[in-house]
């Protein structure tokens, strides 16, 4: 077993200052994606790779697009099968309309034992408290097997390439197990939500609307798409149920658009129409039927809705030469993730968890996807997700952080990783 004077060793090189100041010094940085605006993740990882160098780990610094670098930090303690990787984003999302914050969002404000800002939740806080658990283990001097590498990756709110970028550069390939830094509260997370986003196109013919039979309206194929995935989602949580950690499945239009573009304006039908669907899925649902039957669902749509124009043109004796048509265009497909409970690196986050709070965490499973999902998914890496900060806070106005639960993420991520590479006689 890891005994006391071990952990002790540990958690006495954790200091709270460092995860507060470096925290603060992130979230200073402004990191969201915007190249109009000029701002990127490179400041945040610059930052984040002097750290770390000055604290004496390896660093390398990859561009995966311009401006926008991966920073990889890595320790060997020695000779050993295992290599514990965590994950941290530097990017953050918008802080959006800035007259709904009470602070500034850049400005690292400290009150009552939060600190408000873009980041200071999802995840530059985690990320402060990863860079200081890896140091403090290093600093500790116990004889431990195998490595650590810490992935401080960009574009985890867009299209995720900088995890994409990591795993192809052969980074993860002797990755065993990786700690997802993110905002979970305390919770142990085990299983992420996976998705299918798609566009549904539909394609009509614009006219006066005082003279609607000189078009065809898309808006009859919008009303039908919309119906059918509301039966979709209907099916689906039938047949696959709530999954215990995960919830239900779902199909959700989250954008309507009639026109798809350019200004709507009362008197003109629209030619056009798109639909955004967002469906999030759970263990035992199959992306490939998924798929299959949304394009079922854009196929039945135009023969109902042309079929039923044809019937008006009948009764009214007309006849219009066009045909309406529905394309369905898939923009990003991530699976479910579930790593078994048996998992040596769940059992060293079960362990260190109870170790700072005193007992035993909940496990919990992630409702939207993370750079986990693909070291999951593409390298088969076991993962657990976890860190400080309100689920519900990520993307708000005034995001915040309580400091106390911060530090302490900072000591449970250091005791993870001293359980996973512990070479006594723990295993
Ligand atoms: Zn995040």
């Amino acid at each position: 077993m890891i005994n006391n004077v071990l952990k002790d060793k540990v958690l006495e090189q954790i200091d709270p200052e460092a995860v507060v100041d470096l925290t603060a010094r992130l979230v200073r940085c402004n990191s969201v994606w915007d190249p109009k605006a000029g701002t990127s993740e490179a400041e945040a990882a610059a930052l984040t790779a002097r750290w770390a160098k000055d604290r004496g780990f390896s660093v390398s610094m990859e561009a995966v697009a311009p401006d926008r670098p991966n920073v990889i930090v890595r320790w060997a303690f020695g000779p050993g099968p295992r290599t514990l990787m965590f994950e941290g984003h530097t990017d953050v999302v918008t802080p959006g309309d800035l007259t709904r914050w009470r602070y500034d969002p850049f400005g690292a404000k400290i009150e009552k034992g939060r600190m408000f800002g873009r980041g200071t939740n999802d995840t530059k806080g985690n990320l402060a408290a990863m860079l200081v658990a890896m140091a403090a283990l290093k600093a500790s001097n116990i004889p431990l097997t195998g490595s650590m590498v810490g992935g401080i990756l960009c574009d985890e709110e867009g299209m995720m390439t900088g995890v994409q970028h990591f795993i192809a550069q052969g980074h993860a390939d002797r990755v065993t197990a990786a700690v997802i830094c993110e905002p979970q509260d305390g919770l142990v997370c085990i299983a992420q939500k996976g998705a299918v986003r798609a566009r549904f196109a539909v394609k009509g013919r614009m006219s006066h609307g005082a003279m609607p039979l000189s078009g065809i309206n898309p808006a009859a194929a919008v009303a039908r798409i919309i119906d059918g995935l509301a039966g979709l989602e209907a099916e689906a949580v039938r047949a696959f149920g709530q999954d215990p950690l995960l919830g239900w499945p779902s199909f959700t239009p989250t954008v309507v658009q009639a026109p798809s573009q350019g200004p709507p304006q009362l008197n003109v039908m629209p030619g056009e129409a798109e639909i955004l669907v967002d469906v999030r899925t759970i263990p035992g649902q199959r992306h490939d039927a998924i798929r299959e039957a949304l394009g079922d669902l854009a196929q039945q749509t135009v023969r109902d809705v042309n079929d039923r124009y044809r019937e008006t043109d009948r009764q009214l004796g007309i006849q219009r030469p066009w045909e309406l048509d529905v394309a369905v265009e898939f923009l990003s497909d991530r699976p479910c993730t579930r790593t078994e409970e048996n998992e040596p690196v769940i059992a060293a986050a079960v362990w260190a968890s109870r170790q700072v709070s005193g007992r035993k965490p909940d496990f919990a499973g992630v409702p939207g996807a993370t750079d986990g999902t693909f070291l999951w998914a593409l390298k088969d890496i076991p993962i657990v997700t976890m860190g400080a900060g309100d689920r519900q806070v990520p993307h708000q106005a005034d995001e915040w952080v309580d400091l106390d639960q911060l530090v302490d993420t900072a000591r449970i991520y250091a005791l993870t990783a001293l359980h996973y590479l512990y070479a006594g006689d723990t295993r």
